[in-house]
């Protein structure tokens, strides 16, 4: 799609919120982007307009069967000024997968990194720039058609909007308490789990309405059928450090295929880490702890880089993993990624892309 984006920009400015209290997901820009697909025009009207609410048929599809996918990065502000994305291409094509599953029609990929370029530098005065904070960016696609009937909408949007974020780790780094789950799953082979859809968010509240009763941050997620093999740590993918040996669940059909942890793979291979894909059974995981094989455990994803694993709660068997403490691969992979997104060092894979 060649066409240019109609800009509109607001004549009503907002304030800015306080810099040192952003917490995430609470606030959002000025401007907002979006473009309509219907089966006749394909894709069009790529427009920035005010940011403000949506008007929505109440029976418009979404509502009813959350036919939807969705997508989440961020821009960070260098300290030279430059304003970086980090691998907004992995985002566009992973949207693209999501879409394929939910029967929601392709975008084109280089023109929606070009048209959150574009909306970021339009917002570009609301990326913070106190260490540790960023500007979150959530593009989106909904299914629009005013029907109650069960089949694919024939119209949809797709819409980018903005939120300024503060630090993930205010105060350091602590290692969080992981309640693993028995009884609810997240995913199953041949359903959703690899695709970023809200059904699965949805389905996952249960689970971690329960694990944050019993004193946990989040939940750790077994496979769907015989609640045996390791898949993720909530919204996380998860990593295992096993003498010396770093392991991760294979991608399979249920896990997420997070950016994140193909950076953190790419990066451990590049340091000469041993690196493996593959089942990776709760068990295993116990009886490395009990050997005294297991090093570190840790999630990954675009919200907080890297989370450390300080606790594990398996059936109210508990294991504490490196003495509640962050690892030494845990903690490197950290301050490598976020040097690479802040700028601070060199991007040797080229993932950083500069919006103007
Ligand atoms: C988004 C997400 C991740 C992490 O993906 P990143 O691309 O690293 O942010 C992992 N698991 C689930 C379920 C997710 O939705």
């Amino acid at each position: 799609m060649s066409c240019q984006i109609r800009i509109e920009k607001t004549k009503t400015p907002k304030q800015k919120p306080d810099q040192n209290n952003l917490g995430f997901g609470k606030y959002f820009t000025d401007h907002m982007f979006i473009m309509d697909y219907s089966r006749e025009k394909g894709w069009y009207d790529p427009r920035i307009v005010p940011y403000a609410p949506l008007e929505l048929d109440p029976s418009t599809m979404v509502l009813h069967y959350g036919q939807a996918v969705f997508e989440g990065l961020k821009a960070y502000r260098a300290k030279d000024g430059r304003i970086l994305l980090f691998r907004p291409n992995k985002n566009m094509e992973r949207i693209n997968l999501s879409n394929d599953r939910l029967c929601i029609p392709q975008i084109d990929e280089a023109f929606c990194v070009e048209a959150i370029k574009a909306l970021v530098s339009v917002d570009k005065d609301w990326i913070p720039t106190a260490p540790g904070t960023s500007l979150y960016i959530r593009p989106f696609i909904i299914a629009t058609d005013p029907y109650l009937g069960v089949r694919p909408s024939d119209t949809y949007k797709f819409i980018v909007i903005l939120s300024p974020s503060g630090a993930y780790y205010p105060s350091g780094i602590n290692p969080v308490k992981i309640y693993v789950e028995n009884d609810y799953v997240r995913a199953v082979k041949g359903g959703t789990g690899f695709a970023k859809t809200p059904g699965n968010y949805a389905a996952s509240l249960k689970a971690q309405d329960i694990a944050h009763e019993k004193g946990y941050v989040q939940v750790l997620w077994l496979d769907g059928v015989e609640k045996k093999y390791i898949e993720e740590v909530g919204s996380m993918n998860v990593f295992f450090k096993i003498n010396g040996e770093v392991i991760t669940p294979s991608l399979d059909g249920s896990i997420l295929p997070g950016i994140t942890r193909d950076s953190v793979i790419h990066l451990l291979k590049d340091w000469g880490v041993k690196v493996t894909e593959r089942k990776l059974s709760i068990q295993e995981v116990y009886d490395a702890n009990s050997n005294g094989t297991l090093e570190e455990v840790f999630g990954t994803g675009t919200a907080a880089v890297i989370s450390p694993v300080g606790e594990l709660n398996w059936m109210d068997k508990v294991i504490v993993v490196n003495n509640g403490k962050i690892g030494e691969t845990a903690a490197k992979l950290y301050e490598t990624i976020t040097g690479i997104q802040w700028g601070e060092i060199e991007d040797k894979f080229g993932w950083t892309v500069e919006v103007e």
